[in-house]
């Protein structure tokens, strides 16, 4: 098993450090290797994707990404941009199932938004189509008006398409990983005002008729955005297009109560994956080292999961986080009064410290 680790930027670094600690404890078999990625591969490199990393992607059995970016790149020109070296990944890994998770742990119902009643016990996962839709869809640019309600004037435009083909595998891999929760599938789509997602729902029924143990409901963007806050336990499986997964799941990962504590994974047709933190590299906090490495911890579980075949490992790790969750402690996202707010390395101890079978709070050196 080989392993690349791609830490980033901002608290990409610290993050990732503590993901690494829990996965050197378990003892499992691994090499990994280390590369800049963002503006860490620009700073040394040029370019936020530089080949040699690329290259360590691709020879891997799995990715451990931590985050990219810092508001002092947003003068550069897209193409150097840190976040390129995402989409750069997504594109050269054929990556093109993103999922989400997000699960509202017991001791952290009160860190939610919403009422707890709403989110005890939540566990939905999305899963978002990664490479098509209005992101990527040609052509695009800035023009000269010839119609509509200003001709003549100056315009933008993006063109929204998915294929066949895409909405089927990601169908596909929304049913199958159903078949191993509660059996439904919420197909988000737009299909009253639409083209696009009138054929993204009318291929994804057709799918369904391959998997009459699942139930399958369609259900508008608007309505599932606000279904997401009035009943969110409704929800399995939510499968959607690229621009509504990337807003549903932002919305879903609030209701767990931080997107400090959401993993996720980004799958290709063999099941090599790239496994990162739902957030971003949080400029605002980095180097400080408060940020909470539980959500890169747990991507690190869902990467032996889906790609390393180790579910046991898997299992403890996200046991241990429920441990250490239970004994008390909290970095300042989830912090509230009567837990003990640790600092994020405190937090990799606490981890590590369960799964060695030690006591969680011995470990604890600094208290604030
Ligand atoms: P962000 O997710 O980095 O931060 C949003 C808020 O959440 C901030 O207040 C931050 O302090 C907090 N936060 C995030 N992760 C946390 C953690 N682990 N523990 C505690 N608090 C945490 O989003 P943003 O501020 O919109 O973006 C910052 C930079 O990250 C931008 O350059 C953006 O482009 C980039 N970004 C990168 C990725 C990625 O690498 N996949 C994803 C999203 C944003």
């Amino acid at each position: 098993m080989k392993i690349a680790i791609l830490p980033g930027d901002g608290i990409g670094t610290e993050i990732v450090e503590q993901a690494v600690r829990v996965l050197n404890v378990l003892d499992l078999r691994f090499e990994s290797e280390t590369a800049l990625v963002g503006g860490a591969a620009y700073e040394a490199h040029g370019h936020p994707l530089p080949e040699s990393t690329l290259n360590l992607a691709k020879a891997a059995d799995a990715v451990l990404f931590g985050a990219v970016g810092d508001w002092k790149y947003d003068k550069l020109e897209r193409a150097l941009r840190p976040e390129q070296a995402i989409l750069g990944l997504r594109k050269h890994l054929g990556l093109f199932a993103n999922f989400r998770p997000a699960l509202c742990y017991e001791q952290l119902t009160h860190a939610s938004s919403l009422k707890p009643e709403l989110v005890a016990g939540l566990d939905i996962l999305i899963i978002r189509e990664l490479t098509g839709d209005i992101y990527f869809g040609q052509p695009r640019g800035r023009r000269t008006a010839v119609d509509g309600h200003f001709p003549g004037a100056e315009e933008a435009f993006d063109t929204m398409r998915y294929s066949r083909p895409e909405i089927e595998r990601i169908a596909h891999v929304a049913f199958q990983a159903a078949r191993k929760r509660h059996k439904k599938v919420t197909s988000v789509d737009k299909a009253n005002v639409l083209e696009t997602f009138q054929f993204w729902k009318d291929v994804v029924t057709e799918v369904h008729a391959q998997y009459p143990d699942v139930e399958l409901e369609h259900m508008y963007v608007d309505n599932a955005a606000m279904q997401l806050v009035r009943a969110p336990k409704k929800f399995d499986v939510v499968v959607t297009g690229n621009m509504f997964g990337d807003i549903l799941s932002d919305e879903a990962a609030m209701l767990t109560g931080s997107i400090g504590m959401l993993p996720s994974a980004s799958l290709d047709k063999n099941g090599k994956g790239l496994y990162e933190p739902s957030h971003g590299s949080a400029p605002d906090i980095a180097g400080k080292g408060v940020a909470n490495p539980l959500a890169t911890i747990l991507s690190a579980a869902m990467m032996l999961r889906f790609s390393l075949n180790q579910g046991a490992a898997a299992d403890r790790i996200e046991s241990a986080v429920q441990a250490v969750l239970a004994a008390g402690l909290r970095t300042a996202d989830i912090w509230s009064e009567g837990t003990q707010r640790v600092g994020t390395r405190e937090m990799g101890d606490a981890v590590v410290a369960s799964l060695a079978g030690k006591a969680i709070g011995k470990t604890i050196t600094t208290k604030s």
